[in-house]
This record gives C-alpha cells, structure tokens and sequence, in this order.
C-alpha cells in the first residue's frame, strides 16, 4: 500500500525522539511534518533536537524544517502526539475536529469516557468506542490514547492474570528511569547517588489506567475493572525501562506455577499478530532468580514485549512478581504507532 502520511508533535522531546527513530522505515507510514514548541519552530530537526538516542538521527528527519503546533499546519490523516498534556489538552480535540486520528501519549483525554486507552494485546476491541465519540463529538477524526509508561507493563501482566484467576487486589511499587521524565528532566544534581519517591500525578494513573483498560466496553461505555490497586511510585537514576514490583491477590488463589503458566501462555488476538509492531511474544517470562534488569532486558522485543520475573508466592497476598517495559518504547512512542496500526487494521481512518 502507499505510505500514509504521518505528523509528529513534541518531536524534539525524549518521546518525539523515539517517533522518528521507530517511523524509520516503517513499512505502512511516512514522516511529512514535524512540530515542537516556538523555540524551535523554523529551525531544522538536527538543529532543533537534543539527539539522545543510540543510533543516529534518520537522514530524511534532519533537514525537515520543525513546525508550528498549531492545527492549520497539520494535515496528516495520523497524527502522534508527544505534546505537555496542557498543550494537548485542546489541540487534539481541534486535530480531531479538522479530521485526524490523533495517537496520543498525553494524559489530557485519557480518561474522558468516549476515548479509548489501549495496549492493543491487552484490550483491542475498545478501539471500537471511536464509533461513539464520533457520534458523540461530531468530528470525523478521533482521539485514541496509550497509558502512562509505567501503567503499560503491569497492564499486560494484569490481564494474563485476570483471564484466568481473576484480579482483586493489587500492589505496584514502580522504580522509573529518567527519560520518563522527558529532557532535561530530572536535575543531575537530585537524582545522583539518590531515588525520588514522588512522580507528580503518577500514582493516580497507575491506580486508574488498568482499571480503564481491562474494563468492558458495551453499548459505548466502559465498565472499569473493579480491582484495587495501590501504587507507590519512584524515579531512579536508569536511563530507559520501569520496573515494578507487584503484589497481586486473585478470586482463584493461583500458585506461582499456575501463573507462570498463565503468563507465558498469554497471547495477542491472532488478527493483530502480522501487525508491524506486535511484540513476539507479548509477555517474555524470566526465570532466572535475578531478572529482569532495566539494562539487560529493557530491549526484548525490539522494547515492546513486557518482561516479567522472580514469580513467587506472596506473604499477604497471593503472588509477587517484576514487571519491566521500556517507557519510551512499549510505554510512548511504540505504544502509539501500535495503536495506529490497530486503527488503520480496523478500517477507522476517516
Ligand atoms: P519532553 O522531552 O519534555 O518533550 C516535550 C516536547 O513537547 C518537545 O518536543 C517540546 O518542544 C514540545 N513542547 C513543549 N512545550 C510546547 C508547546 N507549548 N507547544 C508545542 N510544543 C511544545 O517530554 P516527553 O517525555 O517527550 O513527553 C511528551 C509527552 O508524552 C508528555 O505528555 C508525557 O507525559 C508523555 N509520556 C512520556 C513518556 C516518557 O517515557 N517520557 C511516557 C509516556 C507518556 P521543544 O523542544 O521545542 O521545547
């Protein structure tokens, strides 16, 4: 098929980084606009763009001239979105108004009741709410979200648990790397030789995310999951990949066998695997009593699997595990091209 045509907004930032890297070469979109803030506008990409990334700055990117994030500039059929949550607040309604599908990583939509929150092998068949917020809003467009990068992991893993034994109670403490906090991010000075325990907002979306995605939709509305869940969230000095630790209580009191089992069973509708950006497999299970580590294992996958280890029975409640997935990979960028493959598999590109 031709290319289809693609914007990136906030595509200097550590997120709108990672676009660029994993839209090189894609084999269904083609990179036509990038945009970033006023200070950047009509600078080139390589002039305009802190690189942070291992491999090097694709040669089409570096000449293209950063745009205004401003609708009239933009008229990509997709359009990703790597913009401060404020921003996006009200330019991804207009985006979607003008007739975009906007993929968006910021939180500012991702709880409004008529825009989905996928990770496509957890809860795909939410995508189908765009029917609704269409109708609901009058626009031709859509706005359809990924979760918080450290909400993405414990999805995966929650919903290979949930299938089976049903999840009831849940505790999550997250140790977070720094390009979750964009660029610069974190102070040098703060976070060396340290750990941080407060991530603005962050517990709260680790509490709700989940429950939004593994919830069911009918009749245009979800229906949350009722699990609780209990975070406490950290920044640490790693560069990329969250890690967090769970404490999981289930109606079907699993043994960690049991939920071994469940996890590397766990697999992504069969409709979705020729997707350009389906991890293979979904959850990759370590048995290893000393694993995952964000360094050696944040890029199973190509960074879109989710990696789980140290399974065990839990003292209080039922089993513990750690959950690692690469935040700008699985938990942004690649989460939203995923998202976009979804959508343009279903049809729904106006
Ligand atoms: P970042 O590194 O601070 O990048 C922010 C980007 O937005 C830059 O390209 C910046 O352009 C642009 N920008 C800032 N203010 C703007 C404005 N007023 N108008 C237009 N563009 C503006 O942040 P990030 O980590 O990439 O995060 C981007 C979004 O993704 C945030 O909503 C964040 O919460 C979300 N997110 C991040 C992660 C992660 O792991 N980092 C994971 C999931 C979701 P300039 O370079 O010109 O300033």
């Amino acid at each position: 098929m031709e290319p289809i045509p693609v914007a990136i907004l906030g595509a200097t930032g550590a997120v709108g980084q990672r676009f660029v890297q994993l839209l090189d070469h894609h084999p269904w979109f083609k990179v036509t606009t990038l945009c970033a803030s006023d200070r950047s506008v009509g600078k080139t990409y390589a002039e305009g763009c802190r690189w942070l990334l291992d491999t090097p700055m694709p040669e089409w990117a570096r000449e293209m001239v950063l745009q205004p994030t401003i609708a009239e500039v933009i008229n990509e059929p997709i359009v990703f979105s790597a913009l401060p949550a404020d921003v996006a607040f009200d330019l991804e309604p207009a985006l979607a108004q003008k007739g975009c599908v906007v993929c968006s990583n910021a939180s500012a939509h991702r709880m409004d009741e008529d825009v989905p929150l996928i990770l496509p092998e957890v809860n795909a068949e939410h995508v189908d709410l765009v029917h609704w917020q269409r109708q609901r809003r009058a626009w031709r467009g859509a706005i359809v979200t990924n979760p918080n990068c450290t909400s993405t992991g414990m999805t995966v893993v929650l919903k290979a648990l949930d299938q089976i034994f049903g999840v009831k109670r849940v505790i999550a403490v997250s140790m977070q790397a720094l390009s979750g906090a964009g660029y610069p991010g974190v102070a040098s000075l703060d976070i060396t030789d340290n750990v941080i325990p407060y991530i603005r907002g962050e517990e709260e979306k680790v509490s709700l995310e989940p429950r939004k995605m593994l919830g069911v939709l009918k009749d245009g509305q979800i229906k949350f999951h009722p699990v609780a869940i209990s975070a406490q969230t950290n920044r640490v000095a790693v560069l990329d990949g969250h890690l967090v630790c769970l404490s999981v209580e289930c109606d079907t009191r699993p043994t960690p066998e049991e939920a071994l089992r469940a996890l590397e069973s766990f697999v992504t509708p069969d409709w979705l695997m020729d997707l350009p950006s389906t991890p293979k497999p979904p959850i990759v299970v370590r048995r290893e009593n000393d694993r995952p580590q964000p360094r050696l294992d944040r890029m199973t996958g190509r960074g879109m699997s989710t990696v789980v280890g140290r399974v065990r029975a839990d003292e209080v409640l039922d089993l513990k595990m750690v959950v690692l997935s690469h935040n700008t990979i699985r938990g942004a960028a690649g989460a939203s091209i995923y998202n976009a493959e979804l959508i343009v598999r279903k049809g729904l590109l106006p």
